[in-house]
Parts: C-alpha cells; sequence; structure tokens
C-alpha cells in the first residue's frame, strides 16, 4: 500500500460528464480518477493512470451529489439555463 498523496474534497475534482467519473489533476500531468460508481459503492481512493500516486475524495451523500449536479449543470449550461427560463416562466403564469 502506497502513501496518499493528498486528500482532496469532492467540490475540488471536476466532473467527467462522458466518463461519468471525477477528476484531480496529479503533478505528474495526468490526472486522478474516480468513477461515481465507485464512489456510490464506498470507494474514496482515486488512483493516476500514468504513476503510482493515490489521493482520499472527501465526501458524503449530501457533497456528492451537489458535486455531481454541479458538474451536469456545467456540461448541460446551455440545457441547464433553458430549464430554469422555463421554470421562471412557469413561476411567472402561476403569480399572475
Ligand atoms: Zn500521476
Amino acid at each position: 500500500m502506497s502513501a496518499l498523496y493528498d486528500e482532496i474534497d469532492i467540490a475540488d475534482c471536476a466532473w467527467d460528464a462522458a466518463a461519468r467519473a471525477f477528476t484531480y489533476p496529479c503533478p505528474c500531468g495526468d490526472r486522478f480518477a474516480i468513477a461515481l460508481d465507485e464512489l456510490l459503492g464506498g470507494e474514496d481512493i482515486a488512483g493516476c493512470p500514468s504513476c503510482s500516486l493515490r489521493i482520499r475524495v472527501l465526501f458524503d451523500e449530501a457533497s456528492l451529489e451537489r458535486a455531481v449536479a454541479a458538474g451536469e449543470a456545467a456540461a448541460a449550461a446551455a440545457a441547464a439555463a433553458a430549464a430554469a427560463a422555463a421554470a421562471a416562466a412557469a413561476e411567472g403564469a402561476r403569480g399572475a
């Protein structure tokens, strides 16, 4: 078991919508990566595919949900903005 390089909050990790995984820059130039499924399964160690370093991802159920939601929102910003506009319009219609 090699030592952990660092402990990183899930909020500081980047969401890869295509891979459905969180990534974080590794000092070697590659990126640590851990899949959402692994996090949901209780795994919290993200390895770098190019070197032996590993990090522990700090998260709980709520922060994981927030991080995924934030990542999905960023990945589909236009759709999110459209949905928000539609929601605002609906809100306005109800208020009228
Ligand atoms: Zn690395």
